[in-house]
């Protein structure tokens, strides 16, 4: 189902009024984790301002530490949709147990799947029957192929609406956190008619990288963009070193629309 040979024409994922898929670059930004209200209506704002289409956060974070911060869950939810409400921003974030998901159906107008998720079977399912479009991760250690298998589980229960991401992948390269494959997402948009997302943040694990992947991201035909960005990204719980300050997002939504606009 997610391959093109039976479908010529690229998917066009609507997430609300926004469209991912079509000529144009799609920005979703926002706080790695919700932390409060003020942080999460701050940043939301700011992104609307800069010209971001959709909200990103968390509320149910996966943590490689079970000490570290691990969201707000449900109240985070309802935080972000509160953000939407105000600046009109269509709201994306990851679910990490289909328990969860009445919350979801409610809260949230886009189900991530995070990269650590990427291969669960049940809740790749599960994702498939919420009737929402699926945001879509390559797992840490997973081919474009096994990405777009994983995909494959969600089209089965009759849920079209999928976009992938690459999010950067494990190798022996340690100058950054993850490589970010864009090769393969080349590849892997001659394998499929779904639509890439490109996550240059989690790849980068270094403020001072984003941007220059972020453009490298759009150069390279990535169909939306997903940026982490903080009012005060020093004292965040979470991917501390890689979140934008809005002005830094600012300016990198003025390059990313010069850079659009001649390709
Ligand atoms: C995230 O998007 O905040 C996240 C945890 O990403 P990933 O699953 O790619 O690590
Ligand atoms: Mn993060």
């Amino acid at each position: 189902l997610a391959g093109n040979e039976w479908k010529k024409d690229p998917t066009l994922v609507k997430v609300k009024d926004v469209e991912v898929g079509g000529n144009k670059v799609v920005v979703a930004a926002g706080p790695c984790a919700v932390e409060s209200e003020e942080q999460t209506l701050t940043v939301a704002r700011a992104v609307k301002r800069a010209g971001a289409s959709l909200l990103r956060g968390g509320a149910y974070k996966p943590r490689t530490s079970p000490y570290s911060f691990q969201g707000l869950g449900e109240e985070g939810l309802k935080i972000l949709r509160r953000a939407s409400e105000e600046t009109g921003l269509p709201v994306v974030s990851e679910i990490l147990d289909a328990r969860d998901r009445d919350a979801f159906v409610k809260f949230a107008d886009m189900i991530q799947i995070g990269a650590r998720n990427s291969q669960n079977f049940t809740l790749l399912r599960e994702a498939g029957k919420m009737g929402k479009p699926v945001l879509l991760k390559r797992g840490l250690g997973n081919t474009v192929e096994e990405l777009i298998q994983s995909a494959e589980y969600i089209l089965m229960e009759g849920n079209g609406n999928v976009v992938l991401c690459e999010r950067g992948i494990r190798t022996f390269e340690k100058s950054t956190r993850f490589t970010l494959d864009l090769g393969g997402m080349v590849a892997g948009k001659l394998m499929t008619h779904l639509p890439f997302c490109a996550d240059p943040s989690h790849p980068a694990g270094k403020r001072e990288l984003v941007h220059s992947l972020a453009l490298a991201s759009v150069a390279a035909g990535a169909d939306m963009i997903l940026i982490e960005v903080h009012p005060k990204p020093e004292v965040a719980l979470s991917d501390s070193e890689q979140q934008l300050t809005p002005d830094s997002f600012q300016l990198l939504m003025e390059r990313i629309k010069a850079l659009a606009s001649v390709l």
